[in-house]
């Protein structure tokens, strides 16, 4: 008897369990869809036609109360905390196993190779409306119709098909068609199967015209891989663009009018952030570029007296440097002022080279907050980060050597390290800045950054 009540009791319980483990069940779902929903906003009923192939077949076929929870929680926390909170619940050991290997998929695929969500890139539209983070100030300008035609280039390597493709669909759907004359896509010398035939075939179908690709036979690096874009640019402007953009409403045309007004203008959007692990487009605060005395770009504040004149916070913004590979240029100016330091390896310093370039030689360098362009803010990993930082050290000597006179001893105090290692032939940079009749990096540093801080330099051993 006692034995059949335990019986009795023990299946009630267990009915009771189900039918809570059920209703839990129904709860996480909803909760989680409606996360995804709050995180990633959509827009635009079809997603994307076609996935890389390798991935979207390994994920197909779960079973589909499992895949809302693949972007589970609070994704804005680290990965690692998702992972420990997806220990916590236990659906059935079977499941769970499931789940915690696309847990790793994320974690293997998506971040240590790009850096950021894949899953959720996959699952988003090509045609997502951002939030539109310009300030009031700006909302209320216009620009001429008529203004110099853009060409769009975009070098890329090994990168996510779902993102290259919302790229470009996104300067598309956001560029007056009269001021957009092409889009130049350079591949990098990429391994993905993805971005070979796949990727041709969908230009050739989808954008037939305004859409060009460039193969590069071996990985040039993105510095080479700009100028082979710049060389088969045909527009005024060249605006150049990272493969993991998305643009805002109106980015195009502040750029273009300020460069229409001074042919020297070298202008940066305003660059929000997409979050790397949610793609949530985020406004960024208005900031200027600065550097730090190892050659590393580094965002600060603005002067107030830029924020005070009759434009507020519409107004450009005087910029000692830009921050990567995300600005406009006019065609011409590009190629008089020496495009880029075709001697310059992979990755990095780029930008700081251009911009002491442009200060010193002539030209002007501003940030325009009333255009802005959404940029997927990677997760560097392991790998990546070695070989970046590599050609990042390479690159930063060639450019202290070319342009920063006695102030490259304040890299050294920094990088005593880098002193002696090899940074290539520089004759040619150092013709090129003599010719131009450049200005010296005292002057750059008195009158475009005199908040640079100076640091004492040992004395000299005899
Ligand atoms: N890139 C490239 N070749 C390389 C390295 C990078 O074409 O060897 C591309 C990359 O795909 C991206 C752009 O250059 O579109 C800028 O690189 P990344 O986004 O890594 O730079 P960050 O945003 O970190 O400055
Ligand atoms: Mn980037």
């Amino acid at each position: 008897m006692r034995n059949n009540m335990a019986h009795q009791v023990g299946r009630g319980c267990f009915l009771t369990s189900l039918i809570w483990t059920v209703l839990f069940f129904i709860y996480l779902n909803y909760i989680q869809v409606n996360q995804l929903l709050k995180n990633v906003p959509r827009n635009g009923a079809e997603t994307h036609q076609i996935f890389p192939t390798k991935f979207s077949s390994s994920f197909s076929n779960f079973p589909k109360q499992i895949r809302p929870q693949l972007k589970i929680n609070d994704v804005e926390n680290k990965l690692d905390q998702d992972i420990k909170a997806t220990n916590n619940i236990v659906i059935s050991p079977e499941l769970d196993k499931i789940y915690y290997e696309n847990i790793q998929k994320i974690r293997d695929l998506g971040f240590k190779q790009h850096g950021f969500n894949i899953l959720i890139s996959n699952q988003l539209s090509y045609h997502r409306d951002v939030p539109d983070t310009r300030s009031m100030e700006c909302k209320g300008k216009s620009y001429p119709s008529s203004l110099p035609i853009a060409s769009i280039i975009i070098c890329f390597h090994n990168e996510v098909l779902s993102v290259l493709l919302r790229t470009v669909h996104s300067v598309i759907d956001q560029t007056p068609p009269h001021l957009l004359h092409e889009i130049i896509l350079i591949d990098d010398h990429s391994e993905f199967d993805y971005l070979k035939e796949d990727l041709h075939k969908y230009i050739k179908e989808n954008f037939p015209e305004k859409v060009k690709l460039i193969r590069n036979y071996k990985r040039e690096g993105l510095i080479r891989g700009r100028m082979i874009g710049a060389t088969n640019a045909t527009g005024e402007v060249l605006v150049f663009l990272d493969s993991h953009c998305e643009m805002n409403k109106m980015w195009l045309q502040p750029l273009l009018f300020a460069i229409q007004k001074d042919y020297r203008m070298v202008v940066c959007p305003l660059i929000d952030a997409i979050n790397a692990y949610t793609l949530k487009y985020k406004p960024s605060p208005i900031l200027r570029g600065g550097f730090t005395w190892n050659l590393h770009f580094k965002w600060e504040l603005v002067p107030p007296s830029n924020l005070l004149g009759p434009e507020g916070v519409a107004a450009p913004i005087k910029s000692p440097t830009m921050a990567g590979g995300i600005f406009a240029i006019n065609r011409r100016y590009f190629f008089e002022i020496g495009q880029y330091d075709s001697g310059m390896n992979t990755w990095g310093g780029e930008n700081l080279e251009i911009s002491f370039r442009i200060w010193m030689c002539g030209g002007k360098l501003f940030i325009i907050p009333c255009s802005r362009v959404g940029h997927i803010s990677r997760k560097m990993f392991s790998h990546k980060a070695q070989e970046f930082m590599a050609s990042l050290q390479y690159n930063s000597l060639r450019l202290a050597h070319v342009w920063m006179d006695e102030y490259k001893e304040q890299f050294f105090l920094e990088r005593p390290d880098l002193r002696r290692k090899e940074y290539g032939n520089i004759s040619e940079r150092v013709e090129l800045r003599k010719t131009l009749g450049c200005k010296s990096f005292q002057w750059y540093l008195d009158n475009i950054y005199p908040e640079m801080e100076i640091f004492p330099l040992p004395a000299k051993e005899n």
